[in-house]
Parts: C-alpha cells; structure tokens; sequence
C-alpha cells in the first residue's frame, strides 16, 4: 500500500475499524465557514455567533443576524452544524446588556446566563438562527454555552423547540456540568465539551495566563477522567457527546477522546485533514487502551507517553 494514502483524510472520519466520527469545524465568520468546507470537515461542530454582536453597538436585529448567519451556514446545506448561543459577558460585556461591576468576570453573568434576566435576547437569536437554517437548507442544531445544571439545560431546550429548533444541546464547561452529565443528557439531544473552559474551572487557572498552561493542559489526567465520566454518561443515555475545545485538535489525543466515549470532534479548519487522517490509524479498543492508560497516569506529560505507548505497535 502507498504509505502516503493512509495519511489523507477521506472526508468520513472513522477509527480504522470503521467506527463513525464526525470531524467537524469550530468557525466564527463566513470566512472560516468557506475555509472549513473547503478542508472537507463533516459540518460545523461550534459555530461561535459572538462576532456578530461584539462589532453593534445595538443588539443586531433579526433580519441582520439572520443574514449574518446565513453566509456561515451557506456552505453547508445539507450538513450538521451546531450554532452556539450567545457567548458574552464579564470580560466581554456588550454595551446593549446591562452588565454591573463583577469582580470575578470568569465567574460572573456570562454565556447562558445572561439569558436568564434577558430572555428575549435569546428569543431573538433563536428566532434569526432558525430563518437562517431554513434559508441555507444547513441541519442546524443550537447550544447553549456556559450552562451549570440539568434545569438550566431543560430551560434553553423548551426555549429553542418554541423557536422551531428541534435539536438543541449544552456545552459541558462547568465542571457541575459535567458531574451532572446524565442528567443533562437526559434534558438536551447532545452536549459539547469545551475543555478550554473545562481546564479553566477545574484547575482553578485563568486559561489566558500563560504561567498557568500546565495546568490548563488538555492532556491532565484529572480533565480525562471528568471526560470519560461524560462519555459513559453518554453511552448511558444514547445521547452524543462531542468535544469543541482545543483538545479535539492533538491528533493524538483526538483518539484518546474517541477511546473516552467521544463521537464527534470539532477543532479550526487548518487542522481538519491531520486529526481526520489521524483517526483512522488505530482501532476503536486500542484507543480505549490508550485512554485507559492516560486516564491513569499522573501528570500531563506522562499521560501522554502512556497513550503513545499503548499505541505504538497497534493497529
Ligand atoms: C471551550 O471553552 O472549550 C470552547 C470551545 O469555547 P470558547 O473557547 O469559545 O470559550
Ligand atoms: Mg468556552
């Protein structure tokens, strides 16, 4: 066989024994939109809608939001993509939403949230997002980011079906979330786990500091375990559980979170075809093994080994 072929990804992630895995593009703008589909990324994983509100100095109103995401969902008639709800707050406060002096923004009214005192805002969103699905033919799926518990998950799904969005999920970024997984599974069609904010609460560590980057590292044991809870919660319920952060694009790591129970993973377009080849270069069991042995080790750096150890001879 032509070595070089094994290293192309075919558009269809899958482990080499034929395990499905979306490969999915984390996008902010119709430009990173284009870029995706041009690296033949399965859909849209994390579509951040922030970009069209910090710019207004008003809230957008329906008609322009559903422009503006019209041009990021145009690419991908057809297609998953996962469009994010608001994203704002504390350290990015809009001028339109009354935000009050948090001395910890981090931990303040931000993402979900915000919606809980100024639900038409969302309404509004949801209203723009579903005109733009409609428009575009993309299959649109809504999530909302910042969510703590099962109750809050119910309160943005009943939000979203008023809206004639049939599936909506959470992210899965506050570490009550993910203890709370199965039940939030059990109120949502999916959840999305953001491990950069993941590693932020649960170290305890400003994820912008860059003193604190071994801690916010992906690859600690103590996030793969909160992970692989999630993904058992996962396999529990039927429900899929995808990861959007920065995690999702080590190729090598990207397998470690398929062997945790991950289905989907969504990471920039530019590395789109090295993570979906990547997958393909290992079997379902041999990335539980590898997930096994980096859950168990007891630092970062030698979770790492222990997954390439595992690896290393295995089909
Ligand atoms: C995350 O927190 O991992 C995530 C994907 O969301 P953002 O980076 O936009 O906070
Ligand atoms: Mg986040």
């Amino acid at each position: 066989a032509d070595p070089a072929a094994t290293t192309e990804f075919s558009g269809t992630g899958a482990t080499a024994d034929g395990h499905p895995v979306s490969v999915l593009a984390n996008v902010g703008s119709a430009t990173d939109a284009q870029a995706a589909a041009g690296v033949s990324a399965q859909g849209v994983g994390l579509f951040r809608t922030e970009f069209c509100y910090l710019a207004a100095s008003d809230e957008p109103d329906v008609a322009g939001q559903r422009r503006a995401y019209g041009e990021v969902l145009a690419p991908f008639a057809g297609k998953p993509v996962v469009v994010r709800t608001l994203d704002a707050g504390a350290d990015k406060p809009l001028p339109f939403l009354e935000s009050g002096d948090e001395p910890n923004p981090a931990l303040g009214v931000r993402g979900l949230r915000i919606a809980f005192d100024r639900p038409d805002v969302l309404d509004r969103q949801l209203e723009a997002v579903a005109a733009a699905a409609a428009d575009s033919g993309a299959e649109v799926s809504v999530m909302a980011p910042m969510v703590a518990t099962a109750e809050e998950t119910a309160w943005f799904v009943d939000r979203a079906r008023a809206a004639g969005i049939d599936r909506a999920g959470v992210m899965i970024e506050v570490p009550a979330a993910a203890i709370a997984a199965r039940g939030i599974l059990e109120a949502a069609d999916f959840v999305s786990i953001g491990t950069n904010d993941l590693a932020q609460y649960v170290f305890a560590a400003d994820r912008m500091l860059g003193a604190l980057a071994t801690l916010n590292d992906p690859w600690q044991p103590a996030l793969l375990r909160l992970i692989a809870g999630i993904g058992a919660a996962g396999a529990d319920t039927g429900k899929p559980v995808g990861v959007c952060g920065e995690a999702a694009s080590d190729p090598l790591l990207a397998g470690v979170l398929v062997g945790l129970g991950v289905s989907s993973l969504s990471m920039a377009a530019a590395v789109v075809p090295t993570v979906g080849a990547a997958l393909a270069d290992h079997s379902r069991d041999a990335y539980r093994a590898a997930a096994d042995a980096a859950i168990n080790a007891t630092d970062a750096h030698t979770a790492r080994e222990a997954a390439r150890n595992a690896l290393s001879g295995s089909a």
